[in-house]
């Protein structure tokens, strides 16, 4: 029996070499191309909580060093990596463009996907499956592959240096990311006049552009009262203090849901408020304890403001519609980074002709044989706020047409095509942008 098991364990271990050494050589016998590079990056298990930023920093660096350009490492907090790329211009004393993407993604749950998320899975019909194939690893490969283009193909050489940032921490609100790396004299030495950031999906052959984000704000609702058996009747509990408090901002909520079912507003100009937790009850070893009236309860929310909204409005409301102190009730808010910019503008930046870098933008597109779609505010959050408060105009945009929109989704995949095509369209802008040899004052790019 031992023998018997000793031979196919050693069968099977001769099998399994075998099958090692067949998928090496296939692997060696693919060829480097921009999808090989972009599934590499793809398979780097970058989610939260544990991002593996050193496999990415190494991959994006030699990736980087093989096209010739300078990459170095900066960290504004233990453990988290900033990979700085760079191309100079003839005229390094012109502001610079930044093109920025995050190394870190959400986590995923390997049981919700057709394929395991880091696999990087390509299909029949070009589909790859990965975390992070749309948000947003996509972008940070194809400013490398366009450059690649654009020096060995094109031979083509930037008035303006072209910086490219790897940044960590992103999908955690970028504290220990951008935030720092915004504030530091790295950043100011780089002397940036325009960047690039992440955009989202589009559904239609129209590419998406976003010239602002919307600002986020966390809110916990706390409400106190006296405790009482379950049988009684009596004002202000905890409970029903909290209830009234949610049946106003549903009000809130609901009016301005109509506003963009009516068609009024786009969703990402209104202001979103979703309940996120509620927690009260006295917890039993069978569920909770029935009939008692807690003497606590508590209410979670996300909420977004569109950048011309007035935080200070809606702080006024909380204190006396939310959550009013006279009912026995506080509350916490939690704000998402800066709100203004330096000059005590909204941060927004201006997507007309208006903005000289706008204008090149648009042009890029269309000579690359693209539209335009109408520009939007960002529904959500990204790291464009940090460099949008220094007055420094920046878009949002991922080369990414006739795409599900699946960000932070199961099943997050990238046509190769697509891919590819995003790859050209970048060719256009960066040696657009690069070529700008405008002067060096943009009063009006942030409106
Ligand atoms: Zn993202």
């Amino acid at each position: 029996m031992a023998m018997y098991d000793n031979r196919c364990l050693s069968l099977s271990v001769f099998a399994l070499t075998l099958l090692l050494l067949a998928s090496t050589t296939t692997q060696e016998e693919e060829e480097e191309s921009p999808i090989t590079r972009f599934q590499q990056y793809l398979r780097i298990k970058t989610a939260h909580p544990n991002p593996d930023y050193e496999s990415a920093v190494s991959l994006l660096t030699s990736q980087a060093q093989s096209i010739g350009l300078q990459a170095q490492t900066l960290e504004f907090a233990p453990g988290k990596p900033l990979v700085l790329v760079t191309w100079p211009g003839t005229n390094p004393s012109l502001p610079s463009i930044l093109l920025n993407s995050h190394i870190d993604s959400v986590p995923a749950e390997p049981s919700n996907w057709l394929y395991p998320p880091f696999s990087a899975t390509r299909t029949s019909e070009g589909k790859i499956y990965a975390r992070g194939s749309q948000d947003d690893k996509c972008i940070g490969i194809q400013y490398l592959e366009a450059i690649r283009n654009l020096r060995f193909s094109h031979n083509f050489k930037p008035l303006r240096t072209i910086h490219i940032s790897y940044v960590p921490d992103e999908e955690i609100g970028g504290v220990d990311g951008s935030a720092k790396f915004a504030a530091s004299e790295e950043f100011k030495d780089l002397n940036v006049g325009f960047m690039l950031d992440e955009g989202q999906a589009s559904t239609t052959d129209e590419f998406r552009v976003f010239y602002a984000d919307r600002w986020p704000m966390r809110l916990i609702i706390k409400a106190v009262g006296l405790p009482g058996h379950g049988s009684r009747m009596y004002d202000n509990t905890a409970m029903e203090n909290l209830m009234k408090s949610m049946e106003v901002i549903s009000q809130f909520r609901g009016n301005q849901f109509d506003l963009v079912k009516a068609g009024l507003a786009a969703s990402s100009e209104v202001i979103s408020v979703n309940p996120v937790y509620l927690k009260a009850g006295s917890p039993s070893p069978t569920g909770f304890v029935m009939n008692v009236q807690p003497s606590e309860a508590e209410a979670g929310f996300d909420i977004r403001l569109p950048p011309t909204a007035e935080p200070d409005l809606l702080k006024k409301r909380i204190a006396d519609e939310w959550a009013p102190a006279t009912k026995n009730m506080t509350f916490q808010i939690r704000e998402g980074g800066p709100m203004r910019d330096y000059m005590g503008r909204p941060l927004i930046t201006a997507a007309n002709d208006s903005n000289p870098w706008w204008c090149i933008f648009k042009q890029a597109i269309i000579a690359a044989g693209g539209k335009l779609a109408k520009p939007e505010m960002l529904a959500s959050t990204s790291d464009a706020r940090f460099m949008r408060q220094l007055g420094i105009p920046t878009l949002g945009f991922s080369p990414m047409i006739e795409t599900p929109i699946l960000i932070h989704e199961h099943n997050e995949f990238l046509k190769d095509s697509v891919f590819l095509k995003g790859i050209k369209v970048y060719e256009s802008i960066i040696s657009s942008l690069s070529s700008f040899d405008g002067g060096n004052t943009f009063g009006s790019a942030t409106a």
